[in-house]
Formats: structure tokens, C-alpha cells, sequence
């Protein structure tokens, strides 16, 4: 329609409408103009993406094909993130098998290598913690990984924990920064992890701890709380301000946008991944939420924490079965985050809906893309 014909056709409903109706046509019509980049479910389907926090377990090579073909359906790239420094011999079969994986499929799959903390107390600690971070960045890895156990786990032999913040860390925190790399950073847990289960916010949570008592914080009070996590990981952010930190799980800080926001804006080093934590975005009222994710566009890398592969559950035997629960996964998100629909969170609990943000196009486009290649060089 031109713009001529338009202006006439305007001119047309004024006269047999009257100027109330056409008010609130133009008011409803007003947010889609505004929204002209906004994107559909398929466009975000079909837009390169990547997945900032994923995890590969053992794959057959057939398994591996099947899932290699999801990943181009669905233009995605995952960062594989190796886990489980109190572990050496498992973690170094993961570091083995994700720089394998990485080498087999580089336009697919990105890999995170770790360290460990076995040797942690002896004289060599960080000078082999710092060689097995260098051999994993020969071996193309994107970044390092801290995981949990510092702070919930690993002990002196006085049976103190050790915090994010040791000072004994800072030689591995310091190598990091001085060579541009970033750190993963997975401290603490969510914050339901030290409720009563009644008390968690969502089901997700609750069905989990109950599951696994053995990781449920209340249940042990000798692993320091849930505020003496983020003020451990907020110190080790301040000591290390040229350190490029990506926050897994909205930091730790999922339970209030405005809590992550305080660090966001005190620590400019930090960014943070939403995986698994997408679900306690969609908890808080909508209107904070979306004005949180316009504000910190460049800051948020989307991610889902998902698995594939042996040690994903009995799933990883059926790689149809696995793929078709990612497909919906990335779709559920994908429809929260580029639409206004009202969506079932069955995460939440039964009955629960959300109704999503509708990002414009180019927030979509860091979110789900360029923020990513941004916090983490050479993915
Ligand atoms: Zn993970």
C-alpha cells in the first residue's frame, strides 16, 4: 500500500469510525512499529546461535552424527564446558574428549577446558593448574572453568573450605587476565539450595534437592551459606578487575534481576550465562525482568546447561529422544524471549504460565550470538 493510498484508507476510518476507535487502533498498532525489528520463532530458529554453556558426555560416532545434524538444523554452535576439577583422571578424559571433539567439528561445537584442584595444597599447584590451562588453549579450548567445589568442597586440611577468593587462586586468576583469557565461573548454586524444599520457587529446584540431598545446602550447614558463595565470588571479582569473567547461571544472583544488576554494575569484568536459570527469569514480574535484559544486552549470553551424550541420563541412549527434548527446550526459549505469548512453565509448577519479553531483533541477535563471541575471543 502506498503511502498516499494509506493516508486515504486512514482518512476512511476516521469518518466511519470516529476518532476514539481510531486512537486506540493507533495505540495498538504503535508498540509493532516501534517493534519493526522484531524477530519470529523461525528467524530465531534459523539465526546463527550459540549455546554459552552446554556439556558433551562420551558419543558414539553415530550418535555424534545424529547430533551434529541437529546442530546445523538449528544454526546453533555449543560451547562444551569441561567440569569436575576434584576429579583429575575424569577431567582430564573430558579435556581429552571435548578437544577431540572440538578438533572432529569446529564449526559445531567450541570447547572450555578446567583445572585441577587434586594436587590443590601442594608446592606445584598452580604451576600445573596454569600448564593445563595453556595445553587446552593449544587445543583451542575458549576458556577456563571454575566449578562449585571451590567454595563447597574442596577443603584444607583444617577442614576450611576454600573460597573463591583464596589468594592462592590469584596465580591462576592473574595468568588468566594477563593472556586475555576468560574464566567460567560457576560458584555457589541458586539460592533455593539453602531453603526448605516448601520454600524453593520452582519445581525444578525442589524435585532436584530432593532428589539429591547430598547437594542440598540447608541439609549441611558446615559448607559455608549461600551469602558467603557470592560475597566470596564478588571479592575475587574486585581483586581481579582485568579478568574477563563469565558468570554461569545468572551468576548465581537468578533469584532478583536487581541483585545481578548491582554486581553488573560494579564489576564491568562480568558477564553472566543463563543457562538452566532461564526459569527463574520467567518467576519475576515481567516488566523488571525485560527492562533488566534490554539494560544489560551486552552483558547476558544465552545458555542451557544441556547435555548430550553418556552421563545424561537414560536419554543418552536414545539420541532421537535426546535431540526431540533440546529441540523443545530451544524452541520454549526462543518463543519467551522473541514473542508476547503466554507460555506453560511446567518448571515452575503445574498450571504456571509466562508471558514472554518479545526482544527486539538485534538483543536477540547479542543474546543469542554476539555477546558470546564477545566475552569469549575465538569461539
Ligand atoms: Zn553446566
Amino acid at each position: 500500500m502506498s503511502q498516499t493510498s494509506r493516508r486515504a484508507s486512514l482518512r476512511a476510518v476516521v469518518l466511519l469510525a470516529g476518532s476514539l476507535a481510531v486512537a486506540a487502533a493507533l495505540t495498538l498498532r504503535a508498540p509493532i512499529s516501534a517493534q519493526g525489528d522484531a524477530m519470529t520463532v523461525d528467524q530465531v530458529m534459523q539465526m546463527p546461535k550459540i549455546d554459552a554453556h552446554a556439556h558433551i558426555g562420551a558419543v558414539s560416532p553415530g550418535h555424534l552424527r545424529a547430533f551434529i545434524a541437529f546442530l546445523e538444523q538449528y544454526n546453533l554452535r555449543w560451547l562444551n564446558i569441561c567440569v569436575g576439577g576434584m576429579d583429575w583422571a575424569r577431567l582430564s578424559r573430558q579435556i581429552g574428549s571435548a578437544q577431540a571433539l572440538h578438533a572432529a567439528q569446529p564449526d559445531r561445537i567450541a570447547w572450555a577446558t578446567s583445572f585441577t584442584v587434586t594436587n590443590w595444597g601442594q608446592a606445584d599447584w598452580a604451576k600445573a593448574a596454569n600448564a593445563t590451562i595453556d595445553d587446552g588453549f593449544a587445543g583451542g579450548a575458549v576458556a577456563v572453568k571454575i566449578w562449585k567445589d571451590v567454595g563447597m568442597v574442596l577443603k584444607d586440611p583444617d577442614g576450611k573450605y576454600v573460597m573463591a577468593d583464596d589468594p592462592r587462586l590469584d596465580p591462576v586468576f592473574s595468568a588468566l587476565a594477563k593472556n586475555g583469557r576468560t574464566l567460567v565461573a560457576h560458584l555457589g548454586e541458586p539460592r533455593n539450595c539453602w531453603l526448605p524444599v516448601d520454600q524453593m520457587t520452582v519445581d525444578g529446584d525442589r524435585r532436584y534437592f530432593a532428589e539429591h540431598p547430598e547437594y542440598h545446602g540447608l541439609l549441611h550447614p558446615e559448607i559455608p551459606d549461600y551469602e558467603a558463595q557470592v560475597a566470596a565470588r564478588d571479592r575475587m571479582l574486585e581483586r581481579h578487575p582485568t579478568l574477563r569473567v563469565v558468570g554461569c547461571h545468572l551468576g548465581s544472583l537468578e533469584y532478583d534481576v536487581d541483585e545481578l544488576a548491582k554486581r553488573l554494575d560494579k564489576y564491568p569484568n562480568l558477564a553472566v550465562d543463563l543457562s538452566a536459570r532461564i526459569v527463574h527469569l520467567q518467576i519475576q514480574p515481567r516488566a523488571k525482568v525485560r527492562a533488566f535484559l534490554m539494560k544489560y544486552q551486552d552483558r547476558l549470553l544465552y545458555g542451557t546447561d544441556a547435555q548430550f551424550g553418556r552421563g545424561s541420563g537414560a536419554e543418552g541412549a536414545d539420541p532421537t529422544k535426546a535431540l526431540a527434548r533440546l529441540a523443545a527446550t530451544y524452541e520454549s526459549d526462543a518463543k519467551w524471549f522473541a514473542t508476547d505469548q503466554e507460555l506453560a512453565m511446567e518448571n515452575v509448577r503445574a498450571g504456571f504460565k509466562s508471558r514472554g519479553v518479545a526482544l527486539p531483533g538485534p538483543v536477540l541477535r547479542k543474546l543469542y550470538d554476539e555477546n558470546a563471541r564477545k566475552w569469549y575471543p575465538g569461539l
